[in-house]
């Protein structure tokens, strides 16, 4: 799900696109926090939310606006539920007793799940009784275990193209055809920026004004997020992490730009990024100052580029992907801060199936 760059700096309500590289977690996941984000892993209070959820048909697993609802009907002590005849509206019953009488409770820490607890958002599938790692609803997805990778197309018929699909993200990139590859026409300047922790990975919403034309057509900047390790390999090798520059057409066409990135010298963006990091998923941070994204690219332009897919759920094909070639540097402290949120968020590499992929000469 991408955070519309229009819709930068609404702290509710901000409608987003169904579509993007990384879905906005709808689903707050009950599963056990990473023993590498101990600090995230102690709920400070257990959802006030925490009751029966609505009957009302969801809109969808990946709705950031219904997520958005239900935060705000937690934080007021309530349960809100989607009135499905008037889409914008929530509807709000006072659980009174029941979110009194939630108690705050520690979740378990193990190493071998993913650090996609949210505290304070209500579980999908729960009860005032439900223990804290009851199976999450449908459409909560992870890195691994039974909501992992090989099970994304499982969880929801939106997610069919993760298992069916043809032309899926990331690959190994190899074998590339070397042409004359048309440059990418970064049009990036200093722009407004908040950070959210979506329970997948940290993102960066940009305020509108940035673009990339490539092949003719222009394509807008709407946020970044990073992966660790890199998803995308390049003659199989992996890097230490990886940036996603999300841009989408007027006419809807998405467009991916990958900046991998290796240990080094530290990264002046990535550091402005983790000085805005929330204390809380999903609840972004503004961040006070802009942020110069065209450093965040490498000095060499040159790309490998091919026809893919979202990394992840519901996984969409139809991305144009346009891998920089030349990593750039991050510290290893820089990498060991995105560690302990997200110590692995990558997809696996999908089968190339006889795309062509391209690579500047
Ligand atoms: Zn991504």
């Amino acid at each position: 799900m991408v955070w519309l760059g229009a819709l930068l700096l609404a702290t509710a309500g901000a409608p987003t696109q169904a579509s993007g590289p990384t879905p906005q977690p709808a689903t707050a996941s009950a599963s056990a926090s990473s023993s590498a984000s101990a600090s995230a892993s102690v709920s400070a209070s257990a959802p006030a939310g925490n009751a029966q959820r609505p009957s009302a048909p969801r809109k969808g697993p990946q709705d950031p606006m219904e997520f958005l609802r239900e935060r705000l009907a937690a934080k007021l002590g309530n349960d809100a539920s989607l009135d499905s005849t008037h889409p914008g509206m929530i509807r709000v019953v006072n659980r009174g007793a029941t979110a009194a009488a939630a108690t705050p409770r520690v979740a378990v820490a193990s190493p071998s799940s993913q650090s996609t607890a949210r505290p304070t958002a209500a579980p999908r599938a729960g009860t005032a009784s439900s223990p804290p790692h009851a199976p999450a609803g449908p459409g909560h997805w992870d890195y691994q275990g039974a909501a992992g990778p090989d099970h994304w197309a499982e969880l929801n018929s939106d997610f069919a193209a993760c298992g069916r699909g043809s032309r899926q993200s990331p690959i190994d990139i190899r074998d590339g055809i070397r042409v004359d590859l048309e440059p990418i026409a970064f049009d990036y300047h200093p722009t407004g920026f908040r950070v959210i922790d979506n329970g997948h990975t940290v993102q960066v919403d940009l305020e509108p004004g940035n673009s990339i034309e490539v092949l003719g057509r222009r394509y807008a900047l709407q946020q970044f997020h990073f992966h660790k390790p890199s998803e995308e390999r390049i003659d199989g090798r992996q890097f230490a992490m990886v940036a996603h520059l999300v841009h989408k057409s007027a006419d809807g066409r998405l467009a991916v730009v990958a900046v991998l990135l290796e240990p080094g010298s530290a990264n002046a963006i990535v550091q402005a990024v983790w000085n805005n990091l929330p204390l809380e998923k999903g609840e972004p941070v503004v961040a006070r100052k802009s942020l110069e994204i065209a450093a965040l690219l490498p000095e060499d332009r040159g790309y490998y580029t091919y026809m893919g897919s979202l990394t992840t759920p519901p996984c969409s094909e139809g991305v144009l992907w346009m891998v920089m070639r030349q990593p750039v540097q991050l510290s290893a402290e820089q990498i060991a801060i995105f560690a302990r949120l997200y110590p692995m968020n990558a997809r696996p590499v999908q089968r190339l199936g006889g795309r062509l992929i391209k690579a500047s000469n």
